[in-house]
């Protein structure tokens, strides 16, 4: 079969054995496989992030100098089962799942281990127990998006977002992208999404954003009132409080602890960090209202400084997230199926794995593209790229 390696950051379109699947697991045809953000980074950084996984306690993730074979956002067809599997899906019916690989070698991060190659091929193996059909007849295209979606649901999940949130979304890559649109699907009113490329404030628009900004030009924290900007108005608010409080007949403490019970705190915005590079975590601290939660999605791994002091007296929530947990992934795939997100957007070209270099190369320019698609049967190798519409 054929299959894009990358070895020592070069790719190469080689012919590898198909691949023969174990216990429990399933080997697809590939019909659709995203190139992801992490893809991008893996291919000359990946050495730095087995470092840091072998810290987290995993070692099974790849080296530059192994042969790799990416590609963790796919969409395939079961061509066949290996040996105790329960075949529940029967065999030429698309599926999707989870990417992780259970073999001889343990479980792997399918996609980032020469244990576990990914989908940037035309056959590839997964493991039955965390594999679900693709419902409702979803094109291969969207089903693909199913797992960069996920990561964005979670995002918006541990925003705690609620309808009257105003959310902030730093950064329209996918990432951001995918925040917005699952912040939409959740019914969030107030969206403001920031990003320094025009092309992708206008991605941003087309996936829900209400308000869209250029940083160099304005704040997209006072874009919409989301909190208190001033640390002399919490002050004011405080004292201002107390002092009507203190007019009731009933101690003000006592009014207090209802309003804490009832959940009553200060407005305050969920700012979604979807860029990943060091200083962005610092200018949103800096310039974020008090109180404000900051999910940090964007995945660098540069070092970052800020200072504490700032972030401790407005108390600043900052939260990370990283990954997701299998309901997650499963619903999102029923919400694409269901209509409920439409991702397409997003997809802004697609190419054979001849393509995979171009496409690399492609996606460095944010006025052009967003997501590419890898079709590993398309005989052309070709980007159908679409120019942006400039905001
Ligand atoms: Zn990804």
């Amino acid at each position: 079969m054929k299959a894009v390696f990358c070895q020592n950051a070069q790719f190469n379109v080689a012919d590898l054995p198909e691949p023969v699947p174990g216990p429990g697991q399933v080997r697809i045809k590939v019909l659709r496989c995203g190139i992801c953000g992490s893809d991008l980074h893996a291919r000359h950084g990946i050495d730095s992030w087995a470092d840091m996984a072998v810290k987290s306690g995993y070692d099974g993730f790849g080296r530059s100098s192994e042969q790799i074979v990416f590609g963790h956002e796919f969409c395939g067809e079961i061509t066949e089962y290996g040996p105790d599997c329960r075949r529940r899906t029967s065999t030429g019916k698309p599926i999707v799942a989870l990417p992780l690989l259970r073999g001889s070698k343990g479980v792997n991060a399918l996609g980032f281990s020469a244990h576990a190659p990914g989908a940037y091929a035309e056959q590839m193996l997964v493991s039955e127990p965390l594999m679900l059909p693709v419902p409702n007849g979803l094109t291969p295209e969207v089903a693909s998006l199913t797992e960069p979606m996920t990561v964005s649901l979670h995002a918006v999940r541990r925003g705690e977002v609620n309808k009257k949130t105003v959310a902030i979304v730093i950064g329209c890559g996918p990432v951001g992208l995918g925040v917005i649109l699952m912040l939409k699907a959740k019914g969030v009113q107030a969206i403001v999404a920031s990003d320094y490329s025009p092309g992708r404030r206008a991605l941003a628009k087309a996936c829900g954003a209400d308000v869209v900004v250029n940083p160099a030009e304005a704040s997209p924290f006072t874009a919409r009132r989301s909190g208190i900007t001033k640390m002399s108005n919490a002050l004011n608010l405080a004292v201002t409080t107390l002092d009507k409080l203190g007019r009731l007949p009933i101690g003000w403490w006592h009014a207090m602890r209802l309003f804490e019970a009832l959940g009553v705190r200060p407005k305050h915005p969920v700012i979604f960090e979807c860029v990943g590079v060091p200083g962005v975590i610092a200018s949103i601290i800096e310039g974020a209202p008090l109180f404000s939660r900051v999910v940090v999605v964007g995945m660098g791994d540069g070092a970052h400084q800020f200072s504490p002091f700032v972030a401790c007296k407005k108390e600043i929530d900052l939260r990370f997230v990283g990954t997701y947990s299998p309901l997650e992934f499963r619903d999102t795939l029923h919400m694409l199926a269901d209509g409920k997100v439409d991702p397409r957007p997003l997809i802004t070209g697609t190419v054979g794995l001849e393509g995979v270099e171009g496409a690399f190369a492609a996606l460095r320019d944010p006025e052009t593209h967003a997501k590419i698609l890898i079709d590993p049967y398309a005989s052309e190798p070709g980007l159908a790229a679409q120019k942006l519409n400039a905001a």
